[in-house]
């Protein structure tokens, strides 16, 4: 189990909580000795600044949506929690989509926020009820009020439907994940535009964004992975949802089979 995991699963367990989802977490962040201030922050979702004793969070009151906000305030609690000696004061630009970013004190941070909005137990149990569409990914948001974003990395983890993960950047390829083991070979497309068939290209070039019930979008297997021509490895259908940031410009693909 990840440190950030387990430090939100104690902090929790100290609290006598076991889910959130009703919960402010601002008193969370009261209980530990931090004041959390929402105000209109240039260039950053969060902020942490440490004092001798206390410390105070700041949340951009820019933030558009409830899920967001939470993932991001969480986030923060995770460096509160965990990393109070090492750093005066952090910034976070976009917490959620910066999910990927190396280092440890990020990723960290974000598992902290996701097992202290999104239990491990509680998640794997609510999306066994559904099967896996964008649908479910927005209801489990909803239910948990965090991020879909936030949500679409903890299914990668815990679903039992398995999906792979494409985040571009101004039509860039910044990363991706998929499954170990996965049936099929992902092109490795990092610091590439984003296979030109693919939904991620209508919304970079098109500036297309589908509305919810058009959200699962068919594509090709050949759009995001290759064929082994010497195999017969025949093209069939996948589906690619894209979570879309204008604001960022970002795009996360998630990308299955049926
Ligand atoms: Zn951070």
């Amino acid at each position: 189990m990840s440190k950030g995991q387990l430090a939100a699963m104690k902090l929790m367990k100290a609290h006598g909580l076991s889910d959130l989802s009703e919960i402010p977490i601002e008193l969370i962040a009261a209980g530990l000795g931090a004041t959390v201030i929402e105000k209109p922050v240039q260039n950053a979702d969060g902020r942490i600044v440490f004092g001798k004793k206390k410390a105070i969070i700041t949340i951009n009151s820019n933030i558009e949506y409830l899920g967001k906000r939470r993932f991001t305030l969480a986030h923060e609690i995770g460096h509160l929690t965990m990393h109070r000696d090492q750093f005066l004061m952090h910034n976070d630009t976009d917490a959620t989509l910066e999910y990927f970013k190396k280092g440890n004190q990020e990723t960290e941070a974000n598992e902290f926020a996701s097992e202290l909005l999104m239990p491990e137990g509680l998640f794997i149990k609510i999306a066994q009820e559904y099967e896996f569409g964008p649908e479910l990914l927005r209801h489990l948001a909803d239910y948990f009020k965090t991020s879909i974003t936030s949500v679409a990395y903890r299914y990668f983890k815990y679903g039992d439907h398995p999906i792979c993960l494409v985040y571009s950047y101004n039509n860039i390829v910044r990363y991706w994940m998929r499954p170990d083991p996965y049936d099929h070979f992902i092109k490795d497309l990092t610091k590439l535009a984003p296979p030109e068939d693919s939904v991620a290209t209508e919304y970079f070039k098109q500036g297309k964004i589908y509305p919810k019930s058009e959200s699962k979008q068919e594509i090709w297997k050949s759009t995001w992975f290759e064929l082994k021509k010497w195999e017969n490895d025949d093209d069939f259908s996948f589906y690619e949802y894209c979570i879309i940031t204008p604001k960022y410009n970002t795009v996360l693909s998630v990308i299955w089979e049926e």
